[in-house]
């Protein structure tokens, strides 16, 4: 994505939103997150006025800290407002910087929305497809991999399950067509695809 083109004025525009807080409710759950043990805590707190919602997520390790969000949440400013002021209020009365993120991002979710309008269209920046290629383990391994297999390599090949795409190569080269896109683009695109130039350049260290 291109930088912001005027982050000030954007600001600014963001600021002059009107928004329209009628109910605010929070609610405590939880995500899976493996390498840290288990379930971590989590809170999304939703704004609701005017017949729609936008939502925050406040990110916390513990309960304690969530418990303590969901009670804050609740005092957050109602009524009709432009979002800066209602920022400025909310900052009044709730401390705790990453809770305020939290209620932050769900206001600018509900103005956008109120407004019917989005982030991108604000910016005047438009937003382009990113094309992944599905990257589970391929079917074939250095043992397996046949002559008219890919032989785009999936994983870090001092790895144990270190493997090939496997799916069927083209005529003409050593990968299937959705590899083959990745790995020949054609000049005037690879410019263009920052993605994809990151996947090619991750590609050389293997
Ligand atoms: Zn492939």
């Amino acid at each position: 994505m291109p930088p912001t083109p005027d982050p000030a004025g954007l600001g600014e525009t963001l600021a002059a939103l009107p928004l329209l807080v009628e109910d605010v409710t929070c609610e405590v759950g939880s995500v899976d997150v493996p390498t840290f043990g288990g379930a971590r805590p989590t809170s999304v707190v939703t704004l609701r006025g005017r017949r729609t919602a936008g939502r925050g997520e406040n990110v916390a390790w513990t309960e304690t800290a969530q418990d303590h969000f969901a009670a804050h949440a609740r005092v957050a400013p109602r009524g009709g407002w432009c979002l800066g002021d209602w920022s400025a209020a909310m900052r009044e009365v709730i401390g705790e910087p990453y809770e305020r993120a939290a209620l932050e991002a769900a206001a600018l979710d509900l103005a956008l929305r109120q407004s019917r309008t989005s982030l991108f269209d604000l910016a005047r920046v438009k937003p382009s497809p990113v094309r992944y290629v599905d990257e589970t383990p391929g079917t074939a391994t250095v043992l397996t991999l046949g002559a008219h297999m890919c032989k785009w390599p999936i994983g870090d090949p001092a790895a144990d399950n270190f493997t090939f795409c496997g799916r069927r190569a083209g005529d003409e080269g050593p990968y299937c067509a959705d590899h083959a896109r990745i790995a020949y683009q054609p000049p005037q695109t690879k410019k263009k695809s920052s993605v994809n130039e990151l996947a090619r350049s991750l590609r050389r260290y293997i």
